[in-house]
């Protein structure tokens, strides 16, 4: 079976297993997890056997580290969040890798571009334009895989076309870093490290494969579970791996900060709420310098901001995570009855910092109480203010040619498919 073709397989039966239960049974997960240790451990062995006969056909490996698995691991091995970084970066280097990266570019290029779309949204909504809001947040695969399965034309116009960071990520290294380097985009092999499955589903949708290059802009995702995993069959500790450098092809936040870890106010999931509201509060209502206070109502996992001007509601945002809430929102929306304006979606309780492949809580601590701890490591981050990172302003000046042109489209949006129901127990094909 080729590779596509397994990616095909996974997509089906875990689309259907997310549409009906949003959870990802054990033995998928088993399945899942060895093709990806399997197919990246022969990428690296493939590079390795051709450098030894002097081939110079080899893939060009980029690993990207997202902020969640890093944490889940940093806490795993008693690592502080800066050292897990370089120890990963470490390992993957070892393993074979030319470049390990950070992923803070793209988280902030996900929230600049996701905070244009909601404004330009919220002002079409006033002129009449329908199915502009509330405008619901789209880097959870988990949640958008299940919007398109069970509730389809309805609800996909509400979906920003945002990308997620990860496929932000993809294009910047497929596309800038591949011509910075004088390289084809197939000639690089993009591998993600994430918080959960779900993101394999992304990285294999139909939408971030280039046809004409036959490649994927993310060609392999491997979790922090997976990686516990690969360090336990292979009698590793991660505290005992050498640190490696993470690269800076993108250019650097700012050239006087060391740091290259990140978070952003608001949730542990990226923090788009919080961003996109502060953003359209200064861009709609010229009010700077506002204070973000979501509140819980029903339950920690539904939260709700507003922004009041003499006792008139300008916005209001909401954070939900876990599927109740998910069909609570999207009941109210089907009843005419939702009141936000912008919804972040995440699929998982706690969001993606307690994510279906992060590493497992031992003995008896709870996963809340394990995302708890992650989300203190999470607020002790640096903060990036995605607008005073040099990187990703140079370039919107220099690779995209501004901040609304066909190429921003080209790489950081995307689209949507309806996707017929079917039969879950048919569907089933191990
Ligand atoms: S909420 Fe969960 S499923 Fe969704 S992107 Fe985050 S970790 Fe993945």
């Amino acid at each position: 079976m080729g590779q596509s073709e397994k990616l095909q397989k996974v997509e089906i039966t875990l689309a259907d297993c997310l549409a009906c239960s949003g959870c990802i049974t054990s033995a998928e997960s088993v399945l899942i997890t060895q093709q990806s240790r399997e197919e990246i451990l022969r990428v690296f062995q493939e590079k390795t056997e051709q450098q030894n006969i002097g081939s110079t056909d080899s893939k060009y490996i980029v690993v990207s580290l997202s902020v969640q698995p890093v944490l889940s691991l940093a806490h795993r091995y008693e690592l502080s969040p800066e050292q897990t970084l370089r120890k990963l970066a470490g390992f993957f280097y070892r393993l074979g890798a030319d470049a390990v990266l950070d992923m803070t570019a793209a988280d902030d290029f996900a929230l600049l571009e996701a905070a244009k779309e909601f404004v330009e949204r919220y002002k079409a909504n006033k002129e009449g334009a329908k199915n502009q809001l509330p405008m619901l947040s789209s880097s959870c695969p988990g949640w958008v895989c299940y919007a398109e399965k069970t509730h389809g034309s309805f609800i996909l116009p509400h979906i920003s076309v945002t990308k997620s960071p990860q496929q932000i990520m993809g294009s910047l290294v497929k596309y800038h870093l591949a011509e910075t380097m004088g390289l084809s985009p197939e000639q690089i092999y993009h591998v993600t490290v994430m918080p959960c499955y779900d993101k394999k589903l992304e990285a294999s949708r139909e939408d971030f494969y280039n046809q004409e290059k036959q490649t994927r802009d993310v060609d392999c995702v491997i979790t922090s579970i997976e990686l516990e995993q690969m360090f336990n069959e292979d009698g590793l500790v991660l505290n005992e791996v050498i640190e490696g450098e993470i690269k800076q092809p993108f250019g650097s936040y700012n050239k006087k900060l060391k740091n290259r870890l990140w978070g952003h106010s608001g949730s542990g999931s990226g923090g788009y709420a919080d961003f996109i509201f502060r953003y359209a509060a200064r861009n709609l209502f010229d009010e700077e310098n506002v204070t973000v206070n979501f509140k819980p109502l029903r339950n920690p996992d539904f939260q709700e901001a507003e922004l009041k001007r003499n006792d008139e509601v300008l916005l209001r945002f909401a954070v939900i995570n876990g599927f109740k809430n998910i069909q609570n929102i999207v009941q109210k929306m089907k009843r005419n009855k939702c009141v936000y304006d912008y919804v972040e979606i995440m699929a998982c309780p706690c969001g993606c910092l307690n994510g279906g492949a992060q590493v497992r809580p031992e003995g008896n601590i709870q996963p809340r109480e394990l995302a708890t701890t992650l989300e203190n490591m999470y607020r002790e981050l640096p903060l990036s203010e995605p607008e005073k990172n040099n990187a990703v302003t140079n370039l919107y000046k220099t690779w995209l040619g501004g901040e609304h042109t066909d190429k921003v489209g080209a790489y950081f949006s995307t689209q949507y498919h309806e996707i017929q129901k079917l039969n879950t127990a048919l569907a089933i094909k191990w």
